[in-house]
């Protein structure tokens, strides 16, 4: 049987206590099956129930690969809802703590712009949101995608139910050519694989745990 504890990964002391510390001993079977690939590099589609451990799964990899020293958006989390952008935000401040001073922004819609200009002029490292609020602040050019390392499509079933299509492509669009970027879903139906393809670069396809 193959070692599944976060231990058997390569990772800094800090990261590793402060796992601990948050009760994260043994990786979930998703995270078993899309770190060590995540960690490499490679562009993932994965597909796990709700639950499942997904947000650690993604954010474990982009938060290893950021710079806490560039005051730059280096990775970019697509939700379907703000109350999911909330939690993928809280979890990666949690996971960050093992890192340092890592900075998330949420970009929702339904309420003010103001306090997430201010949040992003200072700097932050990770910005979480959903497609439509991403979108204004990149026509405002408020944000920055240039300095962008990972981005996720989070639930990415959900948001393309959700009408979201078009506002996601045309983010994928102002995101550097050379960048990771990792498909998460609760489920991958053919119309969502034909759709998100292009998003992807040689991507690796990953199911556990799936929703029947
Ligand atoms: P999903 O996105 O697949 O629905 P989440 O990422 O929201 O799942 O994780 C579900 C719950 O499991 C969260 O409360 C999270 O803190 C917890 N969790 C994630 N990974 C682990 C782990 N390896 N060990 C223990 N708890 C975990
Ligand atoms: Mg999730």
């Amino acid at each position: 049987m193959s070692d599944t504890t976060f231990s058997s990964l390569q990772l800094a002391a800090p990261f590793l206590a402060n796992l601990d510390q948050l009760g994260y001993k043994d990786m979930t079977p998703v995270q078993a099956a899309t770190l060590p690939l995540a960690l490499a590099g490679r562009d993932l589609i994965a597909q796990a129930k709700t639950g499942s451990g997904k947000t650690a799964a993604f954010g474990i990899g982009m938060l290893l690969k950021l710079n806490p020293t560039l005051f730059a958006v280096q990775g970019l989390v697509m939700c379907p809802t703000r109350e999911l952008a909330d939690q993928v935000a809280n979890e990666l401040r949690r996971l960050a703590r093992g890192i340092g001073n890592v900075k998330v922004v949420v970009l929702t819609g339904g309420i003010s712009m103001r306090p997430q200009i201010a949040s992003l002029e200072f700097g932050a490292h990770i910005a979480v949101g959903t497609p439509g609020r991403i979108r204004d602040h990149l026509q405002r050019r408020t944000l920055d995608l240039a300095r962008l390392r990972t981005l996720v499509l989070d639930e990415a079933d959900r948001m393309t139910d959700m009408g979201f299509y078009d506002e996601i492509a045309a983010i994928v669009r102002e995101c550097p050519a050379h960048r990771q970027t990792l498909l998460f879903s609760a489920t991958y139906p053919d119309d969502i694989r034909a759709a998100t393809a292009r998003f992807l670069r040689d991507p690796l396809e990953v199911a556990v745990d799936t929703a029947h």
